[in-house]
């Protein structure tokens, strides 16, 4: 797909075109792109949102649920005024005022072993901003079978982890289950019932946004083997090596 920047949008992206790291070749990646994100909640708005300014070419918003007075501590897209809107429905509504022409589509369903492969066949990054277990490791198995670029965080409290696995790529690479392994009991704790403090989730959003162009761009194939720590308490940032985990059901060759 041959694509020309308008004069437009050279001058919308010129912050990040006159960057030695981005230039042309790399705003013409970016708009290339076609990026799913499931989940339209603290960390999947914020996500939208910011890959829409960056100028990405898709995005598939996935998201059954309404919005609730409960989200708006966090969910940044969402007003009162929008109580009990489909989710999915009013972010592609508020990220097309800041990008025309970006080409939004939305799922109002929730993501099942039935339908996954029908509803994430085009896109070609898959960032997962659910807020359960189960969602999310129905994701990596799906990714891992398909060769789909997975980009994962996590909240709780003060803290956000985020993640990209590519582990079809090489057998260094660990998938989302090699390092977060399904509890044994199956005792599995949803996101929902843990307290978080409004600008976590955004951060979260915002690492999830620098890691898919990071990707987009070519970078070093190291971020495929590290998990970020941030605790917004202490104000402390970590980068954890992590590995394959040789046992994983999910990605052993
Ligand atoms: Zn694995």
């Amino acid at each position: 797909m041959m694509i020309n920047i308008s004069e437009k949008n050279f001058e919308k992206y010129s912050r990040q075109i006159m960057m030695e790291k981005i230039g042309i070749s790399g705003q013409k990646k970016i708009m290339k792109s076609s990026i799913c994100i499931i989940g339209c909640g603290g960390l999947g708005t914020t996500t939208a949102q910011y890959l829409a300014m960056t100028g990405v070419g898709k995005i598939l918003l996935i998201d059954f649920d309404n919005i609730e007075l409960s989200n708006l501590n966090r969910q940044i897209s969402f007003l009162e005024k929008d109580i009990g809107e489909n989710k999915a429905t009013i972010l592609k509504k508020n990220i097309l005022k800041i990008n025309a022409e970006l080409d939004v589509s939305i799922i109002k369903k929730k993501i099942t072993r039935r339908n996954i492969n029908l509803f994430l066949e085009k896109s070609k990054f898959i960032i997962d901003c659910s807020d359960n277990f189960e969602t999310r490791f129905l994701i990596n198995e799906y990714c891992f079978k398909k060769k789909k670029i997975l980009v994962s965080a996590a909240l709780q409290n003060f803290d956000v982890q985020v993640s990209s696995f590519k582990a079809w790529a090489s057998k260094k690479n660990p998938c989302y289950e090699c390092i977060f392994p399904k509890f044994s009991d199956g005792n599995i704790l949803n996101c929902d019932q843990m307290g978080i403090v409004s600008p976590i989730a955004g951060f979260g959003g915002i690492m999830q946004a620098i890691t898919v162009v990071n990707i987009i761009l070519g970078c070093d194939q190291k971020i495929f083997r590290e998990l970020i720590i941030f605790d917004g308490f202490s104000r402390e940032m970590k980068k954890i090596k992590v590995e394959k985990n040789v046992k994983c059901k999910i990605c052993k060759y």
